[in-house]
């Protein structure tokens, strides 16, 4: 059937690709259709922890997964690794669905990996996915924006170094606006001091949510000036969401969303 087997020049393996898949903040209903056809017909999936398990369980049982996520006593995936994985499967001919939570470009070093594939000439494509806050907010029934209370909404990233958080608190304090605060619950006390310190009152009201969209779930709602302290006491752990703005008051009557009793 084939005279010249193993002897002839072997065809060309055709390029592969790296498909940058949002997966959205947890609950599988929100992925698109897209996504969900990147991943079907994906030869490969590199995902981390941000990638719920009923997400995965959504992949075709022939798709290689490889996690690249943080492991107990082992740090993230160095990105350059991260980075050398994906342009080596692609240069096999795989088609590679690198999954990440929440919408790629947001807070997801969508593109520094795409960055490095651009490097190497591996063709490659975006897929957004519904970011935490969205996804987050709709699910505790807060609006990020409304007339009456916001005008906008910014999108931040609360992660601590060295003890503080460079963020320009002067524009930050200012009323009649949302923040939308993303990886902020360790530095929750300093957001809370620093937003209070420049003017914006105590008593503006704050949701921390914890794992939003999903079956676990949690909202808690307070103030400025007590948050940090609440939260403590509630023993809550990430992913959370922080949302701080007048909007917040609006869950009290717009939440909708109650998570189905699961077992712990
Ligand atoms: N690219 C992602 C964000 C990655 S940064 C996105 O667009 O959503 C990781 C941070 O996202 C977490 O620390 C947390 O602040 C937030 N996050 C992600 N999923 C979340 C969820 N289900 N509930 C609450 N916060 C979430």
């Amino acid at each position: 059937m084939h005279p010249h087997g193993d002897t002839a020049t072997p065809a060309r393996t055709p390029p592969g690709e790296v498909w940058l898949v949002g997966t959205g903040p947890g609950d599988p209903d929100l992925l698109t259709l897209k996504a969900l056809k990147r991943m079907r017909c994906a030869d490969v999936a590199l995902y981390d922890n941000l990638v719920s398990k009923e997400i995965l369980e959504l992949l075709p049982p022939r798709v290689e997964r490889v996690y690249v996520g943080k492991q107990r006593n082992r740090h993230t995936l160095p990105q350059g690794e991260i980075n050398r994985l994906m342009i080596a499967l692609a240069r096999q001919g795989k088609s590679v669905a690198r999954l990440k939570g929440g919408d790629p470009f947001v807070f997801g070093r969508g593109s520094e990996e795409l960055e490095a594939l651009a490097d190497a000439g591996i063709a490659f494509e975006v897929v957004p996915g519904v970011t935490a806050a969205v996804g987050a907010a709709a699910y505790a029934g807060i609006p990020l924006t409304d007339r009456r209370h916001a005008q906008a909404c910014t999108f931040v990233t609360g992660q601590l170094q060295d003890g503080s958080i460079d963020l320009d608190w002067a524009n930050l304090a200012r009323p009649r606006q949302t923040i939308a605060i993303y990886m902020g619950l360790l530095g929750l006390p300093v957001l809370a001091a620093q937003l209070i310190a420049h003017g914006r009152a105590p008593g503006t009201p704050v949701a921390v949510i914890q794992q939003g969209t999903t079956q676990r779930q949690r909202v808690l709602v307070g103030r400025l000036d007590t948050i940090a302290r609440q939260v403590e006491r509630a023993g809550l752990h990430a992913p959370t969401l922080i949302i701080v703005g007048e909007v917040v008051s609006l869950q009290a009557k717009l939440a909708w969303f109650a998570p189905e009793a699961v077992a712990a």
